[in-house]
């Protein structure tokens, strides 16, 4: 077995913060201080959906308190400041993912809907028989379902780029899928079942080779690292904002202005129209145009809250305490008998998923949660991932930058114990 001193500890990662205290930063997220059954609650479960800051908390409820509004048509005081607040939340989001311009920032529900909305809109209109939409093999099904609904709809092909044990892309197979016929790529930037960090701007480059664009579904990796959209040249990027410190309920699409512009709208009603009579309607320009009905006003400005949020905290200390965590992790892990991780791919983010000879996921993530340990078990969504490892499901652990070293310990031993009954 490996020795901890193997593992750099964060300090010594180039840029990161000295300043940087687990336990300080564990004070925001009140949460975490409850008992579970008795012990202490170890929340690993950040990839389904990540707790809340108290300053996420705070400014839901500030609103509710003081500036509850509908937002955009009213001329009095609250509608005015609600109007702010939101608008004020687009252009967070817009810098915190680097876009050029807050209107190619669109509110939606969540990375699902941001995904349905592009398939409903440039998909519908773009793609016809015979043509083809590639994803990969370890896509969540969010980025699947809508472009199958698409293909099915219009006798289209999806294809999908393969990928090696290790959970990475082929690219070399990935090229041979581009042709003239390929309308779309739509590629996760990290899989949310293996954790695999995909080389997203190689991807890109080759598809724009051949004019086609690229959505990345950027649900994992918006709360792991800086994400730039322009540096990136994507055509679409989705989030979704509780995976990233913020409520449930709303996410961004970002399109770039040209493309969105192109693009027919995806929902009628109120906000999205600019004129309306029973011959003919016209549209809102963009954002609007996408935005139809009162949107999730209090989501906006809490995910604002959270971009800021996680900004303050910086990338440089959450890189470095993830991959510390990560790595302290998959030591510890590799080193148990039966435990075999899935997913061990060059480049990855803090998502560990493992399975246990002659024990079921749901098992392992039942005796764990008997031990205040909260981990995911099942396909994760990702069901064409557990096929190619011919797995039915695994366990998952998850870690943000709250998380300790002491939790991993904890876990461990959880694990130890899971073997130890089905011994
Ligand atoms: C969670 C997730 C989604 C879907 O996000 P929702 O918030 O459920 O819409 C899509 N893709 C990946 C990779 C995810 O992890």
């Amino acid at each position: 077995m490996k020795t901890d001193q193997q593992i750099a500890p964060p300090d010594s990662s180039p840029g990161a913060d000295l300043e940087f205290d687990v336990e300080k930063i564990r004070e925001d997220f009140p949460i975490l201080k409850q008992k579970i059954y008795g012990k202490p609650l170890v929340y690993l479960d950040n990839a389904a959906t990540s707790q809340k800051p108290q300053v996420v908390m705070d400014t839901i409820h500030h609103y509710y308190v003081t500036d509850n509004a509908n937002i955009h048509r009213g001329v009095h005081c609250l509608s005015q400041r609600a109007t702010e607040a939101y608008e004020q939340a687009r252009v967070k989001v817009q810098r915190f993912i680097h876009a050029a311009e807050s209107r190619e920032i669109i509110f939606v529900r969540s990375a699902t809907e941001a995904i349905n909305l592009v398939a409903q809109t440039y998909g519908r209109k773009q793609v016809q028989a015979g043509d083809e939409v590639i994803v990969s093999a370890m896509e969540h099904h969010s980025n699947i379902v809508p472009w199958q609904m698409l293909c099915e709809e219009k006798g289209a092909t999806l294809r999908v780029i393969p990928m090696n044990d290790e959970g990475e892309l082929l690219l070399d197979e990935y090229e041979k899928l581009l042709n003239p016929r390929t309308r779309l790529v739509a590629v996760v930037h990290i899989s949310n079942a293996l954790g695999t960090i995909n080389p997203i701007q190689e991807i890109i480059e080759r598809a724009h080779q051949q004019d086609i664009p690229v959505l990345v579904d950027g649900a994992q990796a918006a709360p792991h690292f800086e994400v730039d959209v322009q540096a990136l040249d994507c055509d679409f990027y989705a989030v979704t904002g509780h995976k990233l410190c913020g409520p449930t309920g709303v996410g961004i699409l970002y399109g770039k202005a040209d493309l969105l512009d192109s693009m027919p709208p995806f929902q009628g009603g109120g906000e999205m129209i600019r004129s309306v009579t029973f011959e003919k309607t016209t549209y809102n320009v963009l954002p609007h145009k996408f935005e139809a009905g009162t949107p999730n006003i209090v989501g906006g400005i809490g995910l604002g809250a959270a971009v800021d949020y996680v900004s303050e905290v910086g990338w440089k200390n959450i890189a470095a305490q993830e991959r510390e965590l990560l790595l302290y992790a998959t030591q510890q892990l590799s080193a148990l008998s039966g435990l075999r991780i899935i997913g061990t791919a060059k480049e990855k983010a803090s998502i560990l998923s493992f399975v246990i000879e002659g024990v079921h996921a749901h098992d392992v993530g039942t005796i764990l949660d008997q031990e205040g340990i909260a981990v995911r078990t099942g396909h994760h969504c990702a069901q064409p991932v557990m096929d190619r490892f011919q797995i039915p499901a695994t366990a998952r652990a998850s870690f943000a930058f709250y998380n300790t070293r002491e939790e991993i310990d904890v876990l461990v031993k959880g694990i130890q114990r899971v073997i130890e009954v089905f011994k």
